[in-house]
């Protein structure tokens, strides 16, 4: 007898630092910004009201990035670059230190909003989620746009979510239409959705991408960790 497929979501925070941070900085929305720096590089207030930001330019030291805009993951900046590196990429990118308790409370926010629609959560970061949605009644896309919308009423910010019958899928999947995704896969899906991927599609720190995604996939998947 078939077991009944199972509905598992991962729901990942698009770009969380750095959302955040827009949050709190808005003229900032659109532009090449990093999330990094120390707290001399903490944003001063000029005599006139307005905000003096750093640029990377500005930045010495051996630190390395914990999350980048959308706009400056266009210029080759990422999680995990050194900052003296993405500072070559992009000088004029802002500077922004740290700030883990604002980052805390949001992430606390947007996982009491999914709570809301479905119980059954297992953590697995600041940023994201494993959701069982298997003995909710409801359809499945329906489920992911609530939860995407009670996210995004909670805190303000965007998510990514994949659905599939298993987490590794899932994880996959929610990186799939990053920002603002949804990708929802049944295992007939797989051979057309999954095998194609580039392998630098599945992940940021893989260097050397293998050109057979099978192997990358088999291989390489299980200890994968996205900085972020
Ligand atoms: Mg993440």
């Amino acid at each position: 007898m078939n077991a009944p497929q199972r509905r598992i979501a991962h729901l990942d925070m698009d770009a969380f630092y750095a959302s955040v941070e827009l949050l709190r900085y808005p003229e900032l929305r659109g532009l090449p910004v990093v999330i990094g720096g120390r707290n001399e590089h903490q944003p001063t207030m000029r005599a006139d009201g307005s905000k003096h930001f750093s640029r990377l330019r500005d930045y010495s030291g051996r630190g390395v990035i914990t999350t980048a805009t959308y706009a400056a993951r266009a210029m080759g900046v990422h999680s995990a670059m050194g900052v003296m590196k993405a500072a070559q990429l992009a000088p004029d990118a802002i500077l922004l230190p740290v700030d883990f308790p604002l980052y805390r409370h949001y992430s606390h926010l947007f996982k009491a909003a999914v709570s809301g629609i479905a119980s059954q959560i297992e953590d697995s970061g600041i940023d994201e989620i494993y959701i069982d949605l298997s003995d909710l009644p409801d359809d499945t896309l329906a489920l992911a746009r609530r939860i995407k919308q009670a996210v995004k009423d909670t805190t303000g910010l965007s998510c990514s979510i994949g659905i599939t019958p298993n987490k590794l899928l899932s994880k996959i999947c929610s990186d799939l239409e990053k920002p603002d995704g949804l990708t929802i896969l049944g295992v007939s899906d797989i051979p057309e959705r999954i095998w194609p991927c580039r392998c630098v599609k599945l992940t940021v720190s893989a260097r050397k991408p293998p050109t057979n995604s099978h192997y990358w996939v088999s291989q390489r998947l299980p200890s994968w960790r996205k900085p972020n």
